[in-house]
């Protein structure tokens, strides 16, 4: 894929553009926020370029699993047992980097709606 073609995060996870990981496989990576919105907030992302929650297929299935497993060891590894899984889907809900993420928020209370 030319450079420019991809999206931050795939940039992030080709190891072109530092972040602060706390897990990586073959099919995901997950790094902290670089605005944090709670004590910990970390991002889960697949590899491959999904660009939104909309965009899966049948075939993403399993991999879409995995985000959430994956978010689940590093919430175990940050010693949260209460947290939130997000995943805003387009502009109107709060999406800003179109590649596929769920955001692990934890170490604070929070809100029922969120805003
Ligand atoms: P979204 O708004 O798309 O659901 O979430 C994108 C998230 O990516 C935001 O919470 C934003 O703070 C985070 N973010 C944007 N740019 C960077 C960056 O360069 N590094 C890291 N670690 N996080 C970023």
């Amino acid at each position: 894929m030319a450079d420019s073609d991809k999206t931050l995060f795939q940039k992030i996870a080709d190891g072109e553009i530092p972040a602060d990981l706390v897990y990586q496989d073959d099919r995901a990576i997950a790094f902290r926020d670089i605005h944090p919105q709670a004590p910990t907030h970390v991002l889960v992302v697949p590899r491959q370029p999904i660009p939104r929650a909309d965009a899966i297929e049948p075939e993403d299935e399993a991999v879409i699993g995995h985000l959430f497993t994956v978010a689940r060891t590093v919430a175990e590894a940050e010693g949260l047992s209460d947290y939130r899984l997000v995943v805003n889907n387009g502009e109107g809900a709060g999406q800003t980097v179109f590649h596929l993420h769920v955001h692990l928020l934890g170490g604070r209370d929070f809100q029922w709606p969120p805003g």
